[in-house]
């Protein structure tokens, strides 16, 4: 058997119909120049990161934790330092400490800014959680119980920021601006490194000692600059994301310049104490070698967004980011059109997962939501959404969001399960696979 029967034959045995299989062939073939691409960026982030790992001595000693308070744990300081050379700032908090990106967001926001206070968000509404953190909903402990104000100003109908409206907002009280990097579960546009530049210094030219925050949530090793390297003066994330590359168990980062992180490590610990402690038990060596594997972690789940995007654009169905559009995050929507095409895909994406492939997910009432969520996840890590991962709200337009796979081999797998899904169940039709 030659080794391409050999993968039919597996396929096979894990229920991928031959036709399947040769449509997704047909459309892996077509995005070889992409995906060239994707390698190459990889490949320059790969050595990013090991060009920082290697100017700062990682050596074993970095991979053993410490407990209690922490002080003086090199291999915490190091890997800050290692992500503080990747994003090219004067620092970074990259800790255990930090349960999630909203964490992350919610002490850079807190430590920075004071009552009276205002923040801009000049690219519309942040993502859900963060709504909660400023108190654009009732939210206990939100920083507008703490006299904190915040401004938004939406972008223009074609997706381009709206400069007059972005220069009236912006005021006295102005202390930071907050810019979300990618769409997450809106329909905006992501925002590519190079707009975000172009924002910045339209906002520095009005008011140059403003902070400019970036939640860089799915956006790291996408591109070969970060927002670091166009002005931001924080970046913020979640390692259950892209950063961890995977490996991390828990953890959020924030890089950036010295006096903005450690305010935010002010919060994280205390004032006066900020990044001296904070003891890393047993993650140190998970952190630094998801943080190696992360540009090819992130490169396969980009190609499993648009490989996805086209096999079922071709399908006739409405796909964000379009087959061909660049890509600036690694987060797919398909709108699915029905609640059966929904909970079909999420059914194939949940066969397809190393963990809890046997269970069969269903629409459930989310808090928080005001109709049913349906959610498919089989990680290694609780909730990583690096993993494999998709969900959406059962209301029209029925749209999944679709994100991350490990490897792009078990991205591929996942898309072409959810597609098998959906032929099984008669809602894609054999001949619809030409
Ligand atoms: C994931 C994400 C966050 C933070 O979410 P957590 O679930 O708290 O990690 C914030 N912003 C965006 C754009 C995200 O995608």
């Amino acid at each position: 058997m030659s080794i391409a029967e050999e993968i039919y034959s597996m396929y096979e045995k894990m229920e991928i119909s031959r036709e399947v299989l040769d449509y997704g062939i047909r459309a892996e073939n077509s995005l070889a120049d992409r995906f060239d691409r994707i390698d190459k960026v990889a490949e320059y982030n790969q050595l990013k990161v090991l060009h920082a790992m290697q100017k700062n001595h990682v050596s074993e000693a970095h991979f053993s934790g410490s407990t209690g308070y922490g002080y003086t744990d090199i291999g915490r300081d190091t890997l800050e330092q290692v992500y503080a050379d990747v994003f090219h700032t004067e620092t970074a908090l990259v800790r255990p400490q930090i349960t999630c990106g909203t964490h992350a967001l919610t002490i850079a926001l807190a430590g920075n800014l004071r009552p009276g206070d205002e923040i801009l968000s000049p690219v519309g509404k942040p993502y859900d959680t963060l709504q909660g953190i400023i108190g654009m909903r009732e939210c206990p402990g939100s920083l507008a119980e703490y006299g904190i104000t915040y401004r938004q100003v939406d972008l223009l109908s074609d997706g381009s920021f709206d400069y007059d409206c972005i220069r009236t907002a912006i005021n006295e009280k102005t202390k930071l601006v907050t810019i979300q990097r990618s769409k997450g579960y809106d329909s905006r546009p992501t925002l590519s490194v190079e707009r975000i530049g172009e924002l910045i210094a339209f906002i520095k030219s009005i008011k140059p000692e403003v902070i400019c925050m970036v939640d860089n949530c799915y956006g790291e090793f996408v591109e070969t600059i970060e927002p670091s390297d166009v002005g931001a003066d924080m970046v913020v994330g979640s390692l259950i994301k892209n950063p961890g590359g995977g490996l991390a168990p828990i953890g959020g980062y924030i890089a950036g310049r010295e006096e903005y992180v450690n305010q935010a490590a002010y919060r994280l610990t205390a004032p006066g104490l900020g990044k001296e402690l904070g003891a890393t038990l047993g993650v140190n060596q998970a952190f630094y070698q998801g943080f190696f594997l992360a540009p090819t972690v992130t490169a396969g789940a980009l190609k499993g967004a648009i490989f996805a995007a086209n096999l079922y654009e071709k399908l006739g169905y409405k796909v964000i980011p379009n087959g061909s559009e660049e890509r600036y995050d690694i987060i797919q929507a398909v709108e699915m059109g029905t609640a059966e095409g929904l909970i079909a895909f999420c059914e194939g994406i949940q066969a397809a997962a190393p963990v809890d492939s046997y269970v069969t997910p269903e629409p459930w009432d989310m808090p928080g939501y005001d109709s049913q969520v349906i959610m498919a996840a089989g990680a290694f890590v609780s909730g990583s959404s690096i993993e494999l991962s998709a969900d959406g709200p059962l209301r029209e337009p029925y749209t999944v969001f679709f994100q991350g796979g490990l490897t792009w081999n078990h991205a591929r797998f996942g898309i072409l399960r959810s597609l098998q899904s959906l032929v099984d169940k008669g809602i894609v039709k054999i001949s619809d696979l030409c």
